[in-house]
């Protein structure tokens, strides 16, 4: 009997991306995960990756780019070097609220403007506090697949020039156009749309941030802004990197300007739509969220049945989607729409997602 190939549409880990596969074979053969991080090889490696990350998401020269373990950790090291006291949250779902939840754990004055689960901001309606030193923003809610306007948030910086601000745009880069320059702190981690195995979080970081970072007292040790910097202008980490993601992200990053990221994003568009539109129809299945919010990179879909059920179904025919995230568990399922997953690969899903028992 022919392997039937089983196709992740899970909202990271994800299907890996087939220039992933490619390049993690390559690297194996030519010995990349053995070099010294302390070598010129690594250095060209290091370099290259960056380069491509800064081509790809317009970087301006200024910012830094720093690689750490995960966007967990980016959340921290931004709330260590950019606060000290008060910082201020839009909570729409889990992984905002993490973020929340970290400038809490330090000690941190932690404001938040929360909306219910599917809901999102209009951002130039928003007042923020003044006094506030650090704004943290998810541009696109995995757990609820909410997804905020990138031209509204580049718009909270002109009207609060003092303030700090942070961007998650973990499961929506490098589909979101974000105007970098108007943004402190940019972050996302490679197991989402980069479809690259997990453990690797790049922190993209403004001169204002650095220059407030080295004015707090206590901002971390081995990841400190200061430190991350002086390493990361010799081409270098502070400690022993993730070499082989390090490697990854500049393959995956040069595959991506190699296909054009117009063509990506209207590719990601015209996917999405396949399935709101079949989701519309469903006689089981509907959006979770409503206009302007909804993700293009995560589909959030409310089932009438039990969504465990459906899970399960098409976990036999070797298709898996996520579960509803904390008590949606038992009535929505997410669907990824990365790169990683083809035109045809969607079209299969929806086949298969097909109509209830
Ligand atoms: C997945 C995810 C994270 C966490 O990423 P890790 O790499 O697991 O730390 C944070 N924010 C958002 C929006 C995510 O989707």
């Amino acid at each position: 009997m022919a392997h039937m190939k089983d196709r992740y549409f899970t909202p990271g880990p994800t299907e890996l991306l087939p220039i992933a596969r490619t390049e993690i074979e390559r690297a194996i053969r030519e010995n990349i995960c053995s070099i010294s991080h302390r070598s010129k090889q690594f250095e060209a490696i290091y370099a290259e990756s960056v380069s491509s990350l800064r081509q790809l998401l317009t970087i301006p020269e200024s910012y830094s780019v720093f690689f750490l373990g995960s966007a967990t950790e980016a959340m921290e090291r931004i709330i260590q070097n950019c606060a000290s006291q008060r910082t201020y949250h839009f909570v729409n779902g889990a992984f905002s609220k993490r973020f929340h939840t970290i400038a809490t754990a330090y000690g941190r004055e932690a404001d938040k403007k929360e909306v219910d689960l599917g809901l999102g901001f209009d951002f130039d309606k928003e007042e923020i506090p003044r006094g506030i030193e650090l704004v943290c923003i998810t541009h696109n809610e995995t757990s609820t697949g909410v997804q905020l306007s990138p031209h509204e948030i580049a718009r909270i910086k002109e009207r609060y020039p003092e303030m700090l601000l942070a961007v998650d745009v973990v499961s929506s880069a490098p589909y979101v156009e974000i105007d970098v320059s108007k943004v402190d702190c940019l972050f996302f981690s490679v197991q989402k749309l980069f479809g690259m195995p997990a453990g690797l979080g790049v922190l993209i970081v403004s001169p204002a941030a650095l220059i407030r970072s080295e004015q707090l007292a206590s901002v971390g040790s081995y990841h400190s802004f200061k430190e991350l910097r002086q390493y990361a202008i010799q081409h270098q980490t502070p400690e022993t990197p993730n070499v082989l993601g390090i490697y990854l992200i500049g393959k995956v990053a040069a595959f991506f300007l190699q296909q054009g990221m117009q063509a990506l994003r209207t590719e990601t568009e015209k996917k999405a739509k396949l399935i709101y539109n079949f989701a519309e129809k469903s006689s089981y299945l509907k959006p979770f969220v409503a206009q302007p919010f909804r993700s293009q990179t995560v589909i959030c879909l409310s089932c009438s049945e039990d969504a465990n059920d459906v899970r399960a179904r098409l976990k036999q025919e070797h298709f898996y989607v996520g579960s509803g995230y904390g008590k949606f568990k038992d009535n929505q399922i997410r669907i990824a729409n990365f790169p990683a997953h083809s035109q045809a690969d969607v079209a299969d899903l929806i086949r298969r997602l097909g109509t209830s028992t």
